[in-house]
């Protein structure tokens, strides 16, 4: 095929995309992974220049990457409880691997030599910061981050093109900045669901053998499409943007070479099995284990070797390109109290921000605290345990709360015991204040109804009290009691401001509690009254004779 012949496909092409487009809307220069870039001659919107700003300062950072291990230990530690093997494993692995980058960046000459990539394997129960640590590492620095499941992979059977997915998730993760995306994070959790032994169903490798294949390719120097295959509306585009003469064509594929995988997994079968390998060792020599150590496998997952991830069913090679091991350690009640007292990214900071978006505050006393860590702890999922209990003690107060005049409240530990019964005590006790809640939503009706018609509404007591009442009753807020109730009074206020030029209107307890009857007679009145108003006519005027007025 000619030049000639690529050029009138691709006008073909565009003109058909075009016309699959929205009228008016244009064809852009994309961005790999799909994101609407704006064509190179075109104003780029602010957003986008402010992007490229942030892009190009991130890239400077990563080429001038100068942070120490213990930075970033500090780093973590403003976050994340505990885990201090983990972190200070993980602080050594990400300078290596960015220092690795800024040298290889320096001098090209580097990339041609051997190097072991720091690729990370995490190991430990689940909801003990691992995500966490990773995140809060990759936001340090300013790289894209993705998370995907293993499962994910073993499940779709034929597993080739979607490990390659995640790289190009990665590009979306970084706006389609394809150089930036080299130098991301991707994190595969659930990586212990992929051991093969176990998986081979007739013979054929369903999951776990293929799946680390792929992922191993991955982890080593390879170049990936930008576009999956079954991506073909990507593919057009990319033609289109990548091939018009005179252009440089966009980069294709990208290189994996400088991306950090770390992959993550419970092993819990693992941690049980070297503890029975223990076990017997120690009792050989006579020792006892303690108490703690008998219920906490995943204490034994520090002692995991080589050997033990391959019995467990992985790849020698592919365990062996992740060389960097650290287990975290399960949370115990202690560690959830101070995740919730100390931690940056504490819950219940968050809850305080949800309840200041009411101006609502609340207090909380130590004792509380220890038993909503001790009630998490029991749910045994980590750190996740406390966005379950907490969400059990504050959903209904996220829900009432916001529609009374409580501005602060307590929560101790027979809140926690009975939330229910604390929080219709708190309503109750403050039911006095409710009347200025109240006024104040018949206020923003009243206000609402006069910038949208511009008529003004008044309420007499005894409306009001007859509203508030029907709302009470109705478990309604007001608001929407008296949209439904006076939804027809824009039209009929209109005709009786037509006939008497009226613009203020008192809503008094009929109108109240029979608006449209009340309405009706209203408008029946203002045309009485345009009736009364119009001059009768004068008497000396003449009078035309209808029979005289026949012919
Ligand atoms: P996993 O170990 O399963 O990857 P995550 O890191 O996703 O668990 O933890 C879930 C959430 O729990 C985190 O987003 C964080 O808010 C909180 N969390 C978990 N562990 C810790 C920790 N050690 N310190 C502070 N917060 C934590």
């Amino acid at each position: 095929m000619s030049d000639k012949d690529d050029g009138n496909i691709l006008e073909e092409i565009q003109k058909k995309l075009q016309n699959m487009m929205p009228p008016g809307s244009k064809i852009m220069g994309m961005h790999p992974m799909g994101s609407m870039g704006a064509a190179p001659d075109e104003e780029e919107p602010q957003g986008e220049i402010d992007q490229e700003a942030e892009d190009a300062e991130t890239l400077r950072r990563i080429r001038d990457f100068n942070l120490k291990p213990k930075d970033i230990r500090d780093h973590l530690n403003r976050y994340v409880i505990k885990q201090f093997d983990a972190k200070k494993v993980l602080s050594v692995a990400i300078c290596d691997h960015y220092n690795h980058i800024r040298q290889c960046l320096e001098n090209e000459r580097l990339l041609q030599q051997d190097y072991a990539k720091q690729n990370i394997l995490l190991l430990g129960p689940t909801g003990v910061g691992k995500t966490y640590l990773m995140r809060n590492i990759a936001r340090y620095i300013g790289v894209p981050f993705v998370k995907a499941d293993a499962t994910k992979f073993s499940e779709t059977g034929y597993v080739g093109s979607d490990v390659e997915d995640l790289v190009r998730d990665l590009v979306k993760a970084a706006n389609g900045n394809v150089e930036l995306a080299q130098y991301g994070i991707i994190y595969i959790d659930e990586i212990d669901k992929i051991a093969s032994s176990g998986n081979m169903a007739g013979g054929k490798d369903v999951s776990g053998r293929g799946v680390q294949i792929n992922l191993l390719k991955l982890m080593e120097d390879t170049e990936v499409n930008l576009f999956s295959p079954n991506d073909l509306m990507g593919q057009m585009q990319a033609m289109m943007t990548g091939g018009q003469r005179g252009k440089k064509p966009n980069k294709r594929t990208i290189n994996t070479r400088h991306i950090l995988f770390i992959v993550s997994g419970a092993f819990d079968k693992l941690g049980e099995t070297i503890q029975k390998r223990v076990d017997q060792s120690s009792i050989g020599f006579g020792a006892s284990r303690s108490d703690s150590a008998r219920e906490d496998p995943f204490q034994y997952l520090k002692k995991a070797a080589t050997r033990d991830f391959i019995d467990y069913g992985f790849e020698p090679e592919f365990i062996g390109r992740i060389p960097v091991r650290v287990a975290c350690e399960s949370l115990q009640p202690d560690d959830l109290a101070a995740i919730l007292t100390s931690s940056e990214g504490s819950l219940l900071k968050q809850y305080r921000r949800d309840f200041q978006g009411y101006e609502i505050d609340f207090k909380i006393t130590p004792e509380a605290i220890i038993e909503i860590a001790s009630q998490a702890f029991e749910e045994k999922t980590g750190a996740r345990g406390l966005m379950t209990v907490l969400e059990r003690i504050f959903r209904n107060y996220k829900f009432e709360l916001p529609s009374t005049a409580i501005k602060s409240f307590e929560v101790t530990t027979d809140m926690i015991a009975n939330p229910e019964d604390a929080l219709t005590k708190l309503i109750v006790d403050h039911k006095h204040l409710m009347r200025g809640v109240w006024e104040e939503e018949l206020d923003a009706f009243t206000k609402a109804f006069e910038s949208e018609n511009s008529f003004k509404l008044t309420f007499t007591d005894e409306a009001a009290d007859h509203l508030i009442e029907a709302a009470t009753e109705a478990d309604r807020t007001l608001r929407t009691i008296c949209d439904e109730r006076f939804k027809d009074f824009p039209h009929g206020l209109n005709i009786v401001a037509r006939n008497t030029g009226q613009t203020t209107f008192e809503i008094n307890l009929a109108a109240a509690e029979n608006p449209d009857k009340e309405l009706s007679q209203w408008v029946v009145q203002s045309f009485k009254h345009v009736e009364e108003s119009t001059p009768a006519p004068e008497a000396d005027e003449p009078v035309i004779d209808a029979e005289e007025s026949k012919d």
